[in-house]
């Protein structure tokens, strides 16, 4: 790789791992006793994935901050929808005939519109979610693994993981992409109960679960989340 500045932190893991985030930070995470070669040679095997994240960042438009006002257009399930406020002495959340429907106490209050909306998808995430691991995890049973539990999280670099204390980490953001894309994420995850790694028996396993990964975990990547 050439111009491009990452960070190496060591911890007790077993994998290396790439992270890049939305401001085009660099991360690598490495096992302690990892050696520069090792690191290097990591990096460079995943130079071109890399590049083609970064240049997809580049011509990606600026994020412009979300306002909660009226009309605004927000992600459901890889769907937008505008903001309909209204004022109410009692807060009411719903999707209705095609609007974000939000009665509020103070509709001209963007932070508790804010925070309104953010429960709603706590709420919508959790069902689908929960629905999308128990569709799934007979699969899993009869090979002996235990259900894990569902934690919603918000985080800046990842979309799930799976704890080896018995939690599903999803996303709070998910709720906002198709939901054939957090089919694609749950199932990873839920593959990580059998194999902590990425490497071939992994892959293998999900090719099992779900044929066509690939062309998902694709287009979860390329997605414009706002
Ligand atoms: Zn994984």
């Amino acid at each position: 790789m050439k111009t491009t500045d990452y960070t190496v932190i060591r911890s007790r893991r077993r994998s290396l791992e790439l992270r890049l985030y939305p401001d085009s930070r660099i991360e690598v995470r490495v096992p302690l006793r990892a050696s520069a070669r090792e690191v290097e040679d990591f990096i460079a095997s995943k130079s071109a994935w890399l590049q083609a994240r970064l240049r997809g960042q580049q011509l990606r438009p600026p994020r412009i901050p979300l306002q909660y006002r009226h009309g605004e257009e927000h992600l459901f399930l890889g769907q937008h929808y505008p903001l309909s406020l209204a004022r109410a002495a009692r807060p009411a959340t719903a999707l209705q005939q095609g609007s974000l429907c939000l009665l509020a106490p103070e509709p001209d209050n963007p932070e508790r519109i804010a925070r309104q909306l953010e429960r709603w998808y706590r709420q919508q995430a959790d069902g689908v979610f929960n629905r999308l691991i128990d569709h799934h995890f007979p699969f899993f049973a009869v090979r002996g693994h235990i259900r894990p539990q569902l934690r919603i999280r918000s985080m800046k670099s990842r979309w799930g993981s799976l704890s080896s204390l018995g939690y599903i980490n999803l996303n709070l953001e998910l709720i906002k992409t198709p939901l054939h894309s957090i089919e694609y994420v749950v199932i990873h995850e839920l593959c990580h109960l059998e194999h902590m790694n990425h490497g071939p028996a992994f892959q293998a396993l999900m090719s099992q679960c779900l044929p066509d990964w690939r062309r998902r975990k694709r287009e979860l990547n390329e997605m414009p989340l706002r």
